[in-house]
């Protein structure tokens, strides 16, 4: 079977976020960590319902965007997907510039298309939409904290106004009055709009319920826009059409992962509270390996040293190395080294030490920490992640896919990289035992 749905996230949590709600939806999603360097092959994508392509586009400049976002198109259209789905924040983060109106309107062009929806609803997460306008929680968007964002100061919750200023196209409103109603009168009131000469609805959305009669009435759309939220709607589509097997109905099955063997082990370089709990559990009754910023700085081979305690240390229960500490003893280190020399410093390292275990044969990895991951992900020489069964909110085990014939040597090429299981987990997700238990949940 072909891939369904192409995404094009515009962060890489955000896509992380896409691809595990379309997974609860039944559709085995892989996502790629930005544009392939080579082009779709089928093969590697046979038992794969949804391919979400993750971008760093949200605050880029808005023709850096538009060109990331039409090449990870381009990439999709390869598979020649049934429909296409451009996935921003549900907090509609940008500014009059940019970057969802341009994008969103690039990638209408390109698919040949004048008329989609513009739907940040993510009512879980208390995302609503009503008459055009966006709440977070109890509060409008206005009144959110999102009003004090460094990048993306939102100071308009009406949706239609801040979508219009980003857009040549005329905005509509789809309102509650209709959404009600559910999905034939939604898919109504879309023509209609599209006969006014509307290129995009703002939809009202205050449930899933909502959400998903939404999503029926996106059945025919070439491009749907929107926060995760929208996508919950989707799947149904396919499978009132019988591309989405009935298999994959049985949601179970949409998150499994071929079983990976291989010695376990923890790196941790998130510093956030969470985080250093967990790396306090884990290491009351595990092994652990310090990684000390300062003797980095004194050029101490500490990659060496945690390769052969590694190789000690390795075995029937997991092991962890962490640069995880406090605030005070991270302002100490970073007052000596500058903040960003002990960043990269430590995420160099963590890198290198991931790549050392899985040479010396672990097969199941937790990394702790947004930079980090992203770190240890391109030493790995990892483009893609089938997405897996949660661990906890958020954060769900993956299967890592290769790079394809890369000539790149500092990394693992294809041909090396053994089944790694991968579990990328950002700083303050997860429970205290995160590290105990997650692997509980590998099959
Ligand atoms: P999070 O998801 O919690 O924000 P990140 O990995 O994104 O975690 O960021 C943590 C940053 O802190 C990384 O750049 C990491 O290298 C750095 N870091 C980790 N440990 C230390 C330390 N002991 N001193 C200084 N910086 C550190």
């Amino acid at each position: 079977m072909a891939v369904l749905l192409g995404c094009i996230a515009d962060d890489f949590t955000g896509g992380t976020d896409l691809a595990g709600m379309l997974v609860k939806a039944g559709m085995r999603t892989v996502q790629l960590i930005g544009v392939p360097a080579t082009p779709f092959d089928a093969q590697y994508f046979e038992d794969v319902d949804a391919v979400v392509i993750a971008l760093k586009s949200r605050t880029t400049s808005p023709s850096e965007a538009v060109a990331e976002s039409l090449a990870a198109l381009h990439w999709l259209q390869q598979a020649d997907c049934q429909q296409y789905y451009f996935k921003y924040c549900s907090t509609f983060d940008s500014t009059p510039q940019g970057n969802i109106g341009p994008v969103a309107e690039a990638l209408m062009q390109a698919l040949n298309t004048d008329f989609t929806i513009a739907c940040p609803a993510f009512p879980a997460n208390g995302r609503t939409i009503y008459q055009g306008n966006l709440f977070v929680g109890k509060e409008l968007l206005n009144e959110s904290g999102m009003r004090n964002h460094p990048l993306t100061p939102m100071t308009d919750a009406n949706l239609v106004r801040v979508l219009q200023q980003q857009v040549s196209g005329k905005v509509g409103l789809t309102d509650y009055a209709i959404v009600e109603q559910g999905s034939a009168a939604i898919a109504h009131h879309f023509h209609s709009l599209r006969e006014e000469g509307k290129k995009f609805a703002i939809v009202d959305a205050v449930s899933n319920r909502d959400l998903l009669e939404i999503g029926l009435a996106c059945a025919d759309m070439q491009l749907v826009t929107g926060g995760s939220g929208i996508a919950l709607g989707l799947p149904e589509n396919f499978r009132r059409r019988g591309l989405l097997s009935a298999d994959t109905h049985n949601k179970t099955l949409a998150h499994q992962l071929p079983a990976v063997g291989g010695l376990r082990a923890v790196i941790s370089g998130s510093c956030s509270v969470a985080t250093q709990r967990q790396v306090d559990v884990m290491r009351a009754q595990s092994a652990a390996f310090h990684v000390d910023p300062l003797l980095l700085a004194e050029h101490v081979d500490v990659v060496g040293s945690a390769l052969k305690w590694a190789a000690l240390h390795l075995g029937n229960v997991p092991i962890l190395f962490y640069a995880t500490a406090t605030p005070e003893t991270v302002k100490s280190v970073q007052a000596k080294l500058g903040v960003e020399q002990a960043g990269s410093l430590v995420e160099h390292t963590l890198a290198a030490i991931a790549l050392g275990l899985v040479k010396l044969g672990v097969g199941q990895l937790i990394v702790a920490g947004g930079e980090t991951s992203g770190a240890v992900v391109k030493a790995l020489g990892v483009s893609g992640l089938r997405i897996g069964p949660e661990i906890d909110p958020g954060v769900p085990w993956t299967s890592a896919i290769p790079e394809q014939r890369c000539d790149d040597t500092s990394s693992l090429s294809s041909h090396s990289l053994p089944p790694l299981a991968l579990a990328l987990k950002s700083g303050n997700f997860g429970s205290e035992d995160f590290f105990l238990k997650a692997w509980k949940y590998l099959p």
